[in-house]
């Protein structure tokens, strides 16, 4: 259950960001990438979310997650694949590939409505 601690430091970010921006007022969404190699499962992280955002700015802002799939490249004859189970050897050649994309977590936007004049 790793979703814990992402989640605490996903709302770590999202807060710092508001109050950079000087933002006072609820967010309504964020948006979130997740690679499918990281292997957080999106119902967990939005109940710790659900949790974690109480009594903040994010408490009942929906969790958007938008799912990257896990892409490899292999170090010998350069083939691409979207396994979709972490193989971390090449179809082709059973050479040794490494990770091009599905390791990203990272908070992409929030949401906050227009503040009444
Ligand atoms: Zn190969």
């Amino acid at each position: 259950m790793h979703e814990l601690g992402i989640c605490r430091s996903l709302i770590d970010v999202a807060l710092a960001a508001m109050a950079e921006r000087g933002t006072s007022g609820p967010a309504k969404s964020l948006q979130v990438e997740i690679g499918r190699f990281t292997a957080v499962v999106p119902d967990s992280l939005r109940f710790y979310f659900d949790v974690l955002s109480r009594g903040t700015l994010l408490e009942g802002a929906e969790l958007e997650i938008e799912s990257i799939p896990l892409r490899t490249r292999c170090r010998s004859c350069a083939q691409e694949a979207e396994p979709e189970l972490p193989s971390l050897l090449c179809l082709t050649c059973d050479g040794v590939v490494e990770v091009v994309a599905g390791r990203e977590l990272r908070l992409v936007s929030i949401d906050v409505p227009e503040e009444a004049a």
